[in-house]
């Protein structure tokens, strides 16, 4: 009788047995929880270290439809948290350490409890990698930024610095420079690592400064970032561009570590989908910037959650759970 009445309040620390599980609380996980939620599949979110994701760490946004004044991004996941349990998910702010998915149901380990689910959502994202230089932390979000499509129009007509040389480098670089007077691009080789079609358009756009061999070696500011020192590591000598921001392209890790070896991953760790939103395992479906490493928008991963949710809802009919 007892636990009847727990499992009907879905006090997480009593119930452990869901529908749904998803992992990840960002745009991805928060937006399939919302959708597996109103069609009455009992969904618990485990939410990991970051409650939010990425969008924890930015300020305003623009670009998310809805908001014709834009919101911060807290702020917007705070309000999809919300929506995710005012449908009746419930959400733990725990991590998870190990999951198996060799048998049904599933089971999720976190720190503190074990769960088992008839279904599975991956929505764990992928991080940027970060340079790890002074100031890199203090300024995110106040200068310093991981997406150019995000923040790019906060920079009209200043001079900005983008870090690396690879395709995301010089995709950006040539992006920003709709809205900067001056891109200067900062890579630690002479060679770039970007394709050659993308090497050329950068090239030859006359707002893009090259700076070879360097490396970032201060971010500097008061309220936002207002210089960036840099050394060429060949002449050996110090720099510094008196900038507005730094966007960091230097890649970024899918969150996979946990399902390396049950899940079908490509050779950058992302999560290849089989079938629709399925992976290679039947039942354990992913979502978001844990396996689309070409879009990795806010908007792009609700649109992946609410997918991975319609398939969760059909493969539970269709396996009469
Ligand atoms: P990437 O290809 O791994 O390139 C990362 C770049 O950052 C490299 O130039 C690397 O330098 C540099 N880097 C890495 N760690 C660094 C550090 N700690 N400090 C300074 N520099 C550092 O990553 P990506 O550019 O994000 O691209 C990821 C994948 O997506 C690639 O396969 C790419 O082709 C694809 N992509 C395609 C497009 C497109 O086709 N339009 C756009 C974006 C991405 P080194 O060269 O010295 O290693």
């Amino acid at each position: 009788m007892q636990s009847e009445i727990r499992s009907e309040n879905k006090k997480p620390e009593t119930k452990r047995k869901f529908d749904v599980i998803i992992i990840g609380a960002g745009p991805a996980g928060y937006t399939a929880s919302i959708y597996t939620s109103r069609a009455k599949r009992d969904t618990l979110i485990i939410s990991g270290v970051l409650p939010g994701g990425q969008l924890m760490l930015t300020t305003e946004v623009e670009n998310f439809p809805g908001f014709a004044k834009g919101i911060l991004g807290p702020e917007l996941m705070t309000t999809m948290r919300e929506q995710a349990e005012r449908m009746g998910t419930t959400i733990i702010d725990d991590e998870v350490v190990n999951v198996d998915f060799r048998h049904k149901p599933f089971k999720i380990l976190t720190y503190s409890e074990e769960y088992e689910a008839d279904a599975v959502i991956i929505a764990t994202g992928a991080t940027p990698r970060k340079i790890g230089v002074k100031g890199e932390q203090e300024f995110s979000a106040r200068g310093v930024s991981y997406c150019a499509t995000c923040d790019g129009p906060f920079f009209k007509n200043q001079d900005i610095v983008v870090a690396g040389g690879g395709d995301s480098a010089m995709e950006e670089a040539i992006f920003l420079t709709k809205f900067a007077n001056k891109v200067h691009v900062i890579h630690r080789k002479d060679i770039l690592r970007a394709s050659k079609v993308m090497q050329d358009r950068a090239f030859e756009n006359k707002k893009i400064q090259f700076h070879w061999n360097t490396v970032i070696e201060e971010i500097k500011g008061n309220q936002k970032v207002t210089q960036i020192t840099v050394k060429d590591i060949v002449a050996n000598k110090v720099e510094t561009l008196e900038v507005g921001g730094l966007f960091v392209a230097i890649g970024h890790e899918p969150n996979t570590k946990l399902f390396k070896g049950q899940i079908d991953l490509d050779d950058q760790g992302y999560i290849v989908l089989k079938n629709h939103t399925m992976t290679n395992v039947q039942g354990v479906f992913a979502a978001g910037d844990v396996h689309d490493h070409l879009y990795r928008q806010a908007i792009t991963a609700a649109a992946f959650g609410c997918m991975a949710a319609i398939d969760v809802d059909k493969y539970l009919s269709e396996h009469k759970v």
